[in-house]
């Protein structure tokens, strides 16, 4: 799961950023408005998290003329603007959710859970399919019997693919919901990252659709 960042304030920025990769996300940081503009265009991430008071921009704005061009992603805005009138704002703008700083990490994390539960469709905190499941809160997976913890990057292959059951996501998808722009990625670590899973969960865990990419069946 890959996530925006928009933060002018580079100890903050350090802060979430570090937290959020130590809770297997992808981060991009960008530190103004009209960057975070730019890159939101791209469709690449799945959650942005949105400082107010930026350079070049303000995140209302930012805010504003996302939702304005029709894109959906999960916003939370992340700032020291706690006026009331400024959640109102915020949220109606399109916001999903508000965290006024100085905010506990923690908090943040398990809203963003939240929102990507939500996103995902489902209403229950671990992601489930069949005989797979998946807790976003302890990286724990299983598969009937087998319990296993995941590294941070095998649990964010697992969850791009137990996100939308049924669904191919080919390399270049994978690749985007688990690396950050500053991160090298070896031609064949997507492989390596199905492997073992594979491992970890049993072989019938991930379809490989040949030629296409892989899948998660649907349960039925
Ligand atoms: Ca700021």
């Amino acid at each position: 799961m890959r996530i925006l960042l928009v933060e002018d304030d580079v100890m903050i920025g350090e802060a979430v950023s570090l937290a959020l990769k130590d809770a297997a996300y992808a981060v991009d940081w960008v530190k103004d408005g009209a960057t975070a503009d730019t890159v939101l265009a791209h469709g690449e991430h799945q959650a942005v998290l949105l400082d107010l008071g930026l350079p070049k921009q303000d995140g209302l704005e930012v805010l504003h003329r996302l939702r304005q061009s029709g894109n959906a992603i999960p916003a939370i805005i992340i700032t020291a603007r706690d006026g009331i009138a400024d959640r109102i704002k915020g949220l109606d703008l399109g916001a999903d959710d508000y965290l006024v700083k100085p905010f506990d990490i923690h908090e943040l994390l398990a809203r963003l859970r939240a929102i990507v539960r939500r996103q995902g469709g489902q209403a229950a905190s671990v992601l489930s399919n069949g005989q797979v499941s998946l807790d976003p809160a302890t990286r724990e997976a299983q598969c009937g019997e087998t319990l296993v913890m995941l590294s941070a990057r095998e649990f964010s292959l697992l969850q791009a693919l137990l996100l939308r059951p049924g669904t191919i996501l080919t390399r270049a998808d994978l690749e985007e919901r688990i690396y950050g722009w500053n991160e090298e990625v070896e031609s064949n670590a997507v492989d390596f990252l199905i492997h073992s899973v594979r491992k970890k969960l049993g072989a019938a865990t991930i379809k490989n659709v040949r030629g296409a990419g892989w899948m998660v069946e649907k349960a039925r």
